[in-house]
């Protein structure tokens, strides 16, 4: 790893002062945030980024937000292991909870925090290899795209494959979740899913909105209406601990054995926590039944193009969301 100094701001004032006002071509060379460091160190150690200095966040008292009330608001810096452990999040806003707790390992969910998961870099192998200059790092093709492409995106891809790797991004994006950001003029809060941007949009070097010298602040999730459950369902590969396969977060009010109302998110399938649109509208005042829900996972693949080694998401991604209604129907148990 490349030497670097180290800032520790107090305020979020002094932390944006230090960052750049605009990235570079390369990006790699820049001062960056860092929050519990469990992404940006492995980056710096495989040489994906080379910061002179990094701005260690953990002194900002504005980023500690942490309060249970009506609804949730929590600071960049609250801990995943944190929010895994609060038996009210558990309770209200379940797939958070499940979501957090399915992060990693222990360890590291002790000093990973909610601003860092959502900020951090895909995981896709020609991405992280330090001698691979794919198209996210100033190159001109996605090698993932006629390479090895099991972990990449089936939806949403093109001209980059990355999946987002973020578990709380998914569960958040389906509660609704609002996220405040520093900018140049003060705060901006806007939806979590338009935080998000697909590499079609926006800059392909990115995953979400930030800029350079802004922060990410705190996430608010409003409560769930009455009547409203939620789940997080996760496969991963290695059971101990790992990034998911796929994901899937559902959120539905269920009434008499009827589907009054659902959102339906699913993670690692594409670049951004993807919302199954048409098997919402579909879902709306359907019965509960295996059917419908086999239908609903029909529709949340119906655009679903996956590359050379990655087909087995389709199945996967159907069968966890027919999963994920059991479970909610069930009462919750998984
Ligand atoms: C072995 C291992 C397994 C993992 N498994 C999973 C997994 O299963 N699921 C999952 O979701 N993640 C996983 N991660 C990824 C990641 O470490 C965690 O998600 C963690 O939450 C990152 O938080 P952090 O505070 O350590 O972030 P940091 O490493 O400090 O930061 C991550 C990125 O976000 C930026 N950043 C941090 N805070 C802010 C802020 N407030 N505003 C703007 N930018 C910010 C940093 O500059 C950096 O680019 C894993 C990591 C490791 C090492």
């Amino acid at each position: 790893m490349k030497t670097f100094k180290i800032h520790r701001p107090k305020t979020v004032e002094q932390a944006t002062g230090l960052l750049p006002s605009r990235r570079g071509p390369a990006e790699i060379d820049e001062a960056r945030p860092m929050a519990g460091g469990q992404d940006l160190l492995t980056e710096m150690k495989s040489y994906l980024v080379q910061p002179e200095s990094v701005v260690d966040l953990g002194a900002v008292a504005e980023l500690e937000e942490y309060e249970v009330g009506a609804s949730l608001r929590l600071g960049a810096l609250t801990t995943l292991a944190r929010i895994a452990s609060d038996t009210e999040i558990g309770a209200r806003w379940t797939a958070l909870a499940e979501a957090a707790a399915s992060v990693a390992s222990p360890q590291i969910r002790t000093q990973a925090t909610l601003g860092g998961n959502l900020c951090q870099r895909p995981r896709c192998w020609y991405f992280r290899h330090e001698d691979a200059v794919c198209i996210k790092k100033g190159g001109s093709e996605c090698f993932a795209e006629s390479g090895l492409s099991k972990y990449n995106a089936i939806l949403g891809g093109g001209p980059s494959y990355i999946v987002h790797p973020s578990d709380c991004a998914t569960a958040l994006v389906c509660l609704d979740a609002e996220v405040t950001r520093s900018t140049k003029r003060g705060e901006r809060t806007q939806p979590l899913e338009e935080f998000f941007t697909l590499p079609s949009e926006g800059s392909v070097m990115r995953e979400n909105v930030l800029k350079a010298d802004e922060l990410l602040l705190k996430i608010e999730v409003p409560a769930l209406p009455e009547g409203w459950k939620s789940t997080y369902l996760k496969f991963k590969e290695r059971a101990s601990y790992d990034f998911a396969l796929c994901a899937v977060a559902l959120s539905a009010k269920l009434e008499g054995g009827k589907i009054e109302d659902a959102r339906l998110v699913l993670g690692a399938v594409a670049p951004i926590p993807w919302r199954a649109r048409a098997a919402e509208e579909f879902l709306a005042g359907k019965q509960s039944t295996p059917e419908v829900w086999e239908k609903a996972g029909e529709l949340a693949m119906e655009e679903a193009e996956p590359l050379a080694d990655n087909a087995f998401k389709v199945p996967l991604a159907q069968g966890l969301i027919q999963k994920a209604f059991k479970s909610l129907t069930d009462g919750g148990a998984k």
